[in-house]
């Protein structure tokens, strides 16, 4: 029999994406809370990536999936059955959003959600043309990799989508690059990979009216400032705009994969035919995770959390001070660090492993920490974050 440990097998047998992963061996998660299998406990400081907003393994999630599973899992393709759990997902997403916004079509990742909503700006509009920003991340597949804001990252791919355009983020002349042969506009409302930038309101609502006057779609990316992230559910109810399309995903499944794509009936409908089966997918919108996710809605609704975004962002701003912070960029319970070099960074975010803290850096910016923990951290556990992280700073200068 072989003795090989699960570690090893991982690394010889795993696809990997990168040379170092962060490689802690898992055992259990709760709350704001991962262990492992040597019993070390780390408290999540980037909620698996902006998943796990209500924490790990909420009993009420986990209640929801357990008396789903009891009930029935995948039972056929997206969109041809009735399945209580979409239903009442849908229903429940639907009484918090613009009217505008009245048909979902659940998806299972993010990156799924942007490519539905590609092909849904071409049938909507007739026009092919997409737009997004330099500094962009809507997802890793070849349509949201086309429309990405890194050259780096999309030379290894070509050739992919070809009448894409990426303008400046924050930049009101490049709106005027947009003209009336671009079919959408994908706009991150805090473009998250190049450390947590928060469109300027100003910006945005020229964006808006741009699009408004072309009859261009925009289509808002949520699916990493979503569900309470930024202060508010999703960020766009502070700008005073609201988005032809939405994208939601990570936390939309409350720890379980889905995504969604968001937009009108009549938008929707033109993926109902000419061709029929315009989207279509097996797994989109599994009842399980529409059920854990249905759950992980109704615990943020209820809960305070969101109220307390601000309390402890300012925690954050006030208390998580380091003389070798070049700078500091946030929007709510989400901010990054700015450290001399991208070696630092690695080595700070190393260390913080060591003390218990899990975080990471930036896709476009490794020169800068993550901090997203989840919303339901408290004060106190914050505060014990902030030390550890200010600690493993100084010891690793
Ligand atoms: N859009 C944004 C803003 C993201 O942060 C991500 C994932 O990190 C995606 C899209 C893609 O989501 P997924 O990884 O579920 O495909």
């Amino acid at each position: 029999m072989s003795t090989i440990t699960n570690r090893q097998y991982f690394f010889q047998h795993l696809a990997q994406t990168s040379d170092k992963p962060i490689g802690i061996e898992v055992a259990s998660a709760k709350g704001i809370y991962i262990k492992d299998v040597k019993g070390q406990s780390f408290m999540d400081m980037i909620a698996g990536f902006s998943v796990c907003n209500i924490g790990h393994s909420h009993p009420l999630v986990v209640k929801a999936i357990q008396e789903q599973i009891e009930k029935y899992m995948h039972v056929i393709v997206y969109g041809e059955f009735i399945q209580s759990p979409q239903v009442q997902y849908a229903k429940a997403l639907l009484q918090l959003l613009p009217e505008n916004l009245s048909a979902v079509y659940f998806t299972n990742s993010g990156a799924e959600a942007t490519e539905g909503a590609m092909k849904l700006a071409k049938r909507v509009t007739g026009k092919t043309r997409v737009v997004s920003f330099k500094g962009a991340y809507h997802g890793s597949t070849q349509g949201a990799l086309s429309i990405m804001g890194d050259e780096y990252f999309k030379n290894a791919f070509r050739p992919l989508l070809p009448d894409t355009l990426q303008l400046r983020y924050n930049n009101i002349e490049d709106i005027e690059l947009i003209d009336d042969k671009v079919a959408c506009v994908f706009v991150e409302i805090v473009q998250a990979e190049t450390g947590v930038t928060p469109a300027h309101k100003e910006w945005l609502i020229a964006l808006r009216k741009k699009c408004d006057d072309l009859c261009v779609l925009l289509i808002a990316d949520e699916i990493q400032s979503g569900f309470g992230r930024t202060g508010t559910l999703f960020a766009f109810e502070q700008y005073g705009i609201s988005p032809d399309i939405l994208l939601l995903g990570k936390a939309l499944g409350a720890g379980l994969p889905l995504g969604a794509f968001i937009a009108s009936q009549k938008m929707m409908s033109t993926l109902t035919h000419h061709p029929v089966l315009g989207h279509i997918t097996t797994f989109g919108g599994n009842p399980v995770s529409c059920a854990a996710g249905l759950a992980g809605l109704e615990v943020l609704v209820n809960e305070t959390w969101i109220q307390e975004v601000v309390e402890k962002q300012n925690i954050l701003v006030n208390e998580l001070i380091h003389p070798a912070i070049l700078q500091r960029s946030y929007k709510g319970l989400w901010m990054s660090l700015q450290f001399s070099s991208p070696e630092l960074t690695k080595k700070i975010a190393a260390t913080c492993i060591e003390n218990g803290i899990i975080t990471d850096w930036f896709l476009f910016a490794e020169d800068k920490i993550r901090i997203a923990p989840p919303l339901c951290i408290t004060i106190p556990e914050l505060k014990t974050a902030i030390q550890k992280i200010i600690k493993s700073i100084e010891t690793s200068l």
